[in-house]
């Protein structure tokens, strides 16, 4: 196991007083902070050599490709792709989904086929597939959520029909933390020959991922959750696929020849990215993920493991705070979603704020899985990292006690 304290001095925000107190950071599935190698890698870039990518003989030039193509390899490595050219560079999570929406499923999703998606989506993995259904016709169907906050199989057989195209479901859900059994359903749906796309922007910043292990054709990640800058992310495409896939954007670079009339395209991954690229939060990206690395993915998960239980159990001291999400920690990642009876979330988390404690509130862009599964308008969420400590989750259970205290008992609280 890493050393936490040492860890901690790597990100300098974690110094930071908020409301002349130390910062309590747990709004970690919004976006997580940066280590300084990965802020010393923008500004050797803008400092050293800044230059567009694949166009100039120049040194800077060079260098510049050399370092962009280079982080296209660590991410492959990292997430064990076959090779850097199934790796595309996009912005973030929502852009990766959108550009298999906009490209593949609108030319391959017929009408009356099936896309099958499941109830704790985010929106992103969940709108860009109703617009497919609308636009192509098709069926949209939905994996239910399970008492135990997992997913329920039960109907898997019936859901994945032999007119099922996609399957696209999250790795983990950053509302309840659920880790959703990502191989063994698309064993399943590969069997009825569908697609599987795979939302894994809370996986791949928290735990080991291995796209191969796992068999999808597609899987979509952000840089910003894992340590990364914003502004870049991640989109796998599998070998099996990449053929089928046609570019999302037309432009600079991800041609090959062009006459007046028509245009042929570059190799895969240019041909799917179009124009100057994010080049210095790629390669940030990348010393992201060396510094991952350099923790070891099953060390982060092994922590946040812990740390998720030692939580659990601060929150269960609580009275009329309801958690959500499955009590086994081994599909669960570390995500606390909570609801106190009679006390919004947003004035919770204003509080905590007094307190230096970051969490989010809101439906977390699961508006469904929110008013319709859990039942309330809204919760509260704790999340956690790798530099985070029980001595921060004390603080923020300190600091729900004294908001408890502040806004009475349940009793008063509901009467208001
Ligand atoms: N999917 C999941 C599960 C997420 O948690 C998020 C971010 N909250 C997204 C998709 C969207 O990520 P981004 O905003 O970086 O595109």
């Amino acid at each position: 196991m890493y050393d936490i304290a040492q860890v901690r001095k790597d990100f300098p925000i974690l110094n930071r007083m908020v409301n002349n107190v130390p910062l309590v950071y747990l709004d970690n599935a919004a976006t997580s902070q940066k280590p300084a190698s990965v802020i010393a890698a923008l500004v050797d870039y803008y400092e050293q050599y800044n230059a567009n990518v694949h166009r100039g003989a120049h040194t800077l030039a060079m260098e510049a490709t050399m370092a962009y193509e280079e982080a296209r390899e660590k991410v492959a490595a990292f997430i064990n792709a076959p090779s850097p050219e199934n790796i595309v560079f996009v912005r973030n999570t929502t852009e990766a989904i959108n550009l298999v929406a906009h490209t593949w499923a609108a030319e391959r999703v017929g009408a009356g086929d099936r896309i099958v998606t499941t109830e704790m989506e985010h929106h992103s993995n969940l709108v860009p597939w109703q617009h497919v259904a609308r636009t192509n016709d098709a069926e949209l169907r939905l994996m239910a959520v399970g008492p135990d906050y997992t997913l329920d199989l039960s109907d898997l057989d019936e859901l994945l029909s032999p007119s099922t195209r996609l399957v696209a479901l999250t790795h983990m859900s950053n509302v309840l933390g659920t880790i959703t059994p990502v191989k063994e359903i698309t064993e399943a749906a590969h069997r009825v020959g569908a697609r599987v796309l795979v939302d894994a922007a809370q996986s791949v910043p928290h735990m080991p991922v291995d796209v191969q292990e796992m068999g999808c054709d597609f899987m979509a990640f952000s840089g910003h959750k894992m340590a990364g800058p914003t502004g870049i992310g991640g989109l796998y495409i599998s070998p099996d696929v990449i053929d089928e896939v046609e570019p999302f954007l037309r432009g600079g670079e991800m041609v090959l020849e062009v006459t007046y009339e028509s245009a042929t395209w570059n190799r895969p991954p240019m041909k799917f990215e179009a124009g100057t690229p994010n080049i210095a939060d790629a390669i940030a990206l990348g010393a992201a993920v060396d510094y991952l690395s350099g923790l070891g993915m099953e060390q982060v998960r092994e922590h946040e493991i812990a740390l998720t239980g030692y939580a659990l159990e601060r929150f269960h001291e609580l009275e009329d705070v309801e958690t959500y999400g499955p009590t086994d920690l081994s599909v669960r990642g570390g995500v606390v979603s909570f609801y106190m009876s009679g006390i919004h979330p947003h004035d919770i988390s204003q509080v905590l704020d007094s307190f230096g404690v970051a969490i989010r509130a809101g439906h977390h862009c699961a508006m469904p899985l929110v008013r319709s599964k859990l039942h309330v308008p809204a919760t509260a969420r704790a999340s956690f990292y790798l530099y985070n400590t029980e001595q921060e989750v004390d603080v923020l259970i300190s600091a729900l006690r004294q908001t408890m205290e502040y806004f009475g008992d349940a009793d008063a609280r509901q009467a208001r």
